[in-house]
């Protein structure tokens, strides 16, 4: 009889090891959301940061960076506004910056060295810390919203390559041919980096990706973070990568805590830059967790990892982030970051170049 029970308890315990999985991501409170004023909100977006200049920019590219900037935020902001959730206003602002060909995300995403455009995004939200990523998508028209129904409609959080266009097409996305993609310039970018690249050779034999010539030729990636009504902060971040990047390298811009991160208990931050430093630097979350743990302000967090930090590592770019009182921040060690905010007055920042220039 001993036996008998004995044989059945381990066949229960056997049975509940391989129960399975919930399908869906907890998506309880985890991250205690701070007391807020619902009149408090806020929109800050980034266009890409990188050795953007006055002198290579014609009046009329300007434009057409300030018109889309104002565009995109201007979308986000009007979904906060009417009170919507902080997830559509970083998905739909990323959406105008993903279909337009100004910016290295969607449309326009800068090429592999084999002459593709492989897109990753991320997004995550506060409240819930959860979040959802994709990794070297060629097809998927919006990897801003693949990566949501990642985090909404799967147990996981990453998919990559051919696995995530198969969920894609299974959550009903709109999938488009590859050369949607297409942009002439970014064509050209791709013959530059690689016209360069030959000449490297020439010095030391090897290429690589930390020749300092390709790391220039990227930038454009978009991302968006905002505090919504109800205190909740959403982050978001959509490119194409690194112009001539290798054997499906993937960047920082679907890593949790690299180029993403939220938590309503700190802030949201979306990255943009020479993303091997922001992987191996976890910056998004550093700066999420100096607020967290050491009781630092957005600002100075912000400051100390974009200004010291990232640049003794070796490394440049900036970010974007805005607190749970709607305080905002837009720091980059660059000549340039694409930029702008809206506060909940309807206040509008726009911004190219370094204050300074
Ligand atoms: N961080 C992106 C990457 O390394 C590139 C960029 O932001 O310009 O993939």
């Amino acid at each position: 009889m001993r036996k008998i029970l004995m044989v059945f308890g381990v066949i229960t315990l056997f049975i509940g090891c391989n129960a399975p999985q919930k399908s869906e991501k907890a998506s309880n409170e985890v991250s205690k959301t701070p007391e807020t004023n619902p009149e408090n909100f806020g929109i800050v977006i980034h266009g890409g940061a990188g050795t953007i200049l006055r002198k290579n920019m014609t009046p009329e590219m300007e434009e057409a960076y300030k018109a889309k900037l104002e565009e995109a935020v201007r979308k986000g902001y009007e979904i906060l506004a009417a009170g919507g959730s902080g997830l559509d206003a970083v998905e739909q602002s990323i959406q105008v910056m993903e279909e337009s060909p100004l910016f290295n995300a969607g449309k326009g995403a800068v090429f592999t060295n084999e002459g593709k455009n492989e897109l990753d995004a991320s997004i995550m939200h506060g409240k819930t810390l959860n979040a959802g990523a994709v990794a070297g998508v060629t097809s998927v028209k919006s990897p801003i919203a693949l990566a949501r129904k990642v985090m909404e409609n799967s147990e996981h959080v990453m998919f990559a390559g051919e696995g995530a266009e198969t969920f894609a097409k299974e959550q009903g996305l709109e999938i488009v041919d590859p050369s949607y993609f297409y942009t002439e310039n970014r064509w050209k970018s791709l013959e530059r980096a690689k016209e360069r690249e030959e000449v490297e050779l020439d010095h030391d034999g090897q290429a690589s990706l930390y020749d300092p010539f390709i790391k220039d030729s990227k930038f454009g990636t978009v991302g968006c973070v905002v505090l919504d009504k109800e205190g909740n902060l959403v982050a978001g971040t959509s490119t194409g990568g690194m112009t001539n990047k290798r054997w499906g390298r993937v960047g920082d811009a679907p890593i949790i805590g690299a180029g993403t991160y939220a938590n309503n208990a700190s802030c949201a931050v979306s990255s943009t830059g020479w993303g091997e430093f922001f992987i191996r630097g976890v910056i998004a979350h550093d700066i999420a967790a100096m607020m967290q743990y050491g009781g630092i302000s957005l600002q100075e967090a912000s400051q100390k990892v974009i200004q010291e930090k990232l640049p003794e590592m070796g490394g440049d770019g900036g970010i974007i982030a805005i607190d749970h009182n709607g305080n905002i921040a837009m720091e980059f060690n660059t000549a340039g970051m694409y930029r702008a905010a809206m506060n909940s007055k309807g206040e509008l920042t726009l911004g190219i170049y370094k204050e300074s220039e």
